[in-house]
């Protein structure tokens, strides 16, 4: 979701697919002043008009995973949850919304830069001191993001036009053939395509 329709001067932002007119009760202008506009670069998003008591039993939403910084997610909720997917690669667990939900490319790079694993492990290759260190860098990572106020790698922008800055902590996303950020690790930050998304990676820290 975006609050402004424009990167700058006449600029259209052309991910915007829905824009709500809202009512503005400071004005006699009514609707119009204010927007609320649905931009989805990627077209994973849906707008569905839905009963609130039923929202959460509906297709779309009963088979969405639990929200990752929930104190309730737990590390043994973790560990059952990814070993549903033994066979498939560690990223792709990650961004399985029915997993868990909320985790997008950016977030799975910049996790398994954090943990130092490979992103093409399966999970059944994995140790359970290595799922704890990818848990503990979900819940870190995550929380970095909120604290820097998101990501404006692409489009986003809060409800106040403005960015946000976790697009200058990057430490894998979109970072190919740089130098790897761990201090004394001497890798360089490979990209290679898993399952259809890009995966930003160390070439040496992460196994
Ligand atoms: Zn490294």
């Amino acid at each position: 979701m975006t609050g402004c329709l424009f990167y700058g001067k006449g600029k259209w932002d052309k991910f915007v697919h829905a824009i709500f007119y809202l009512l503005d009760p400071s004005t006699t202008l009514g609707a119009g002043k204010k927007q609320l506009a649905f931009s989805d670069v990627r077209k994973f998003g849906k707008i569905t008009l839905l009963n609130t008591k039923e929202a959460y039993e509906s297709k779309h939403l009963k088979n969405l995973g639990p929200e990752p910084l929930e104190k309730q997610f737990t590390i043994n909720n973790f560990k059952l949850r990814i070993k549903t997917k033994p066979n498939t690669k560690i990223k792709t667990v990650l961004l399985d919304q029915t997993i868990i939900a909320g985790i997008g490319n950016i977030y799975s790079d910049e996790i398994l830069w954090q943990a130092g694993i490979h992103p093409k492990r399966k999970v059944s290759q994995i140790t359970e001191p290595e799922l704890k260190k990818i848990f503990r860098a979900m819940k870190t990572t995550l929380q970095k993001g909120i604290d820097f106020g998101g990501d404006s790698n692409s489009d986003y922008l809060n409800i106040y036009g403005l960015p946000g800055k976790f697009q200058l902590h990057h430490n894998a996303y979109q970072r190919a053939g740089e130098k790897c950020r761990k201090y004394g690790c001497g890798g360089v930050i490979m990209r290679e395509v898993i399952n259809s998304r890009s995966a930003h990676f160390c070439s040496r820290h992460q196994i």
